[in-house]
């Protein structure tokens, strides 16, 4: 299987474009030609996962973190990221990070870490907006079956549930041909007016340029009027966060000591105990703060994230308990989540890395 067709699997769940803007979310070493044998996926890549994807056969690392993240001037092995990298391309192993993107759908990191939790109804906590745009177009009515099905096909009108999504409302359209023009209808230098739908679709704005392109090669006319918008609505299928309920409220304490288990924390730092149960629940895998104000405006009870600083711990002030499991502990199951997702994709062994890449330790 070549490599390109592993990515471009990775990438319909997980668009690039999703990532945040100071991410490294790409294929960081290998051509995108070359043949994948075996696939080893892994939280972060560093030289111990480069020599097990060496003993396991394996000439694809699929990584959570990116380790390259910002530019490098030269090549010779200073650090464990030069080593990595120069290790990677001497055995011909391919190296992809998908990172924030990953963060950022609700098929994601914090979907994972919410099913392992038993959340029930997970919902993004903080959902994106300028992630839509609409296209309205006019057409005659001939087209307007064309249209919708070349624009469904691109990927408009598919959000949530449902999917072929379109609303039409007729109109007149009335247009002049100039000399020069090849009109589908209409002679040159007469006026005419006519009725025509204008067809209005919904979808994500990575998608553009293909939904443009699609509906330019089945629109009869050689010019024709359409608009594209960008919606302030959120999409409630990418963002930060995540957020459910409990199926049955547990007492806090239980509930804690449940959360260490499953994560197989050395330590959890949390605030106070300022609610005698928890209900509901807002996550974030990795440094999570920043959705603090938005966990407390959901009416969360907890908010489980980590890299939380000292300083940071005050602002809970007693209104949500804040905890911090660590940023390796609450994303560890990320390998899974991605293998499995692979595994049901691809012909060629998918493996998950048995290299514990925690660079903490606890006494
Ligand atoms: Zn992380």
């Amino acid at each position: 299987m070549k490599l390109k067709q592993i990515i471009r699997i990775i990438e319909e769940w997980a668009p690039p474009a999703y990532q945040e803007s100071y991410d490294n979310s790409r294929l960081l070493t290998g051509n995108a030609d070359m043949e994948i044998t075996g696939v080893l996926v892994s939280l972060d890549c560093v030289e111990s996962v480069v020599d097990e994807a060496i003993a396991n056969n394996c000439n694809l690392i699929v990584a959570h973190h990116p380790i390259l993240f910002s530019g490098l001037k030269s090549l010779t092995g200073k650090n464990y990221v030069e080593r990595t990298i120069i290790k990677a391309i001497k055995h011909d192993i391919a190296l992809y990070a998908l990172h924030t993107n990953l963060d950022n759908i609700h098929t994601g990191v914090n979907r994972k870490i919410s099913d392992l939790l038993g959340l029930r109804n997970p919902q993004i906590l903080s959902a994106s907006p300028h992630k839509l745009m609409k296209l309205e177009v006019a057409s005659p009515e001939e087209a307007v079956e064309p249209i919708k099905q070349a624009v469904f096909e691109a990927g408009a009108g598919d959000l949530g549930n449902y999917s072929d999504g379109w609303f039409g409302v007729q109109g007149t359209a009335g247009f002049k041909p100039k000399a020069g023009a090849s009109p589908t209808i209409g002679k040159i230098e007469h006026y005419m007016s006519k009725p025509e739908m204008k067809l209005e679709f919904i979808f994500p704005t990575y998608l553009k340029s293909g939904i443009l392109s699609a509906l330019r090669q089945v629109h009869p006319y050689e010019e024709f009027d359409y608009k594209l918008i960008l919606l302030e609505n959120t999409n409630q299928e990418v963002g930060s966060g995540m957020v459910g309920t409990l199926a049955v409220p547990e007492e806090t304490g239980q509930f804690l000591e449940r959360v260490k288990k499953i994560f197989g924390c050395g330590v959890i730092k949390h605030t106070d105990i300022t609610k005698n149960t928890i209900s509901k629940v807002a996550v974030c895998g990795g440094a999570g703060f920043f959705l603090l104000p938005t966990a407390m405006a959901a009416g969360a009870d907890i908010f489980i994230t980590s890299d939380v600083k000292y300083h940071e711990f005050f602002d809970a002030d007693g209104k949500i308990i804040l905890a911090d499991i660590g940023h390796y502990e609450s994303e560890q199951f990320t390998k899974n989540l991605i293998a499995d997702r692979l595994s049901e994709k691809v012909k060629i062994p998918v493996s998950v890395s048995d290299t514990n890449t925690n660079p903490v330790r606890y006494l």
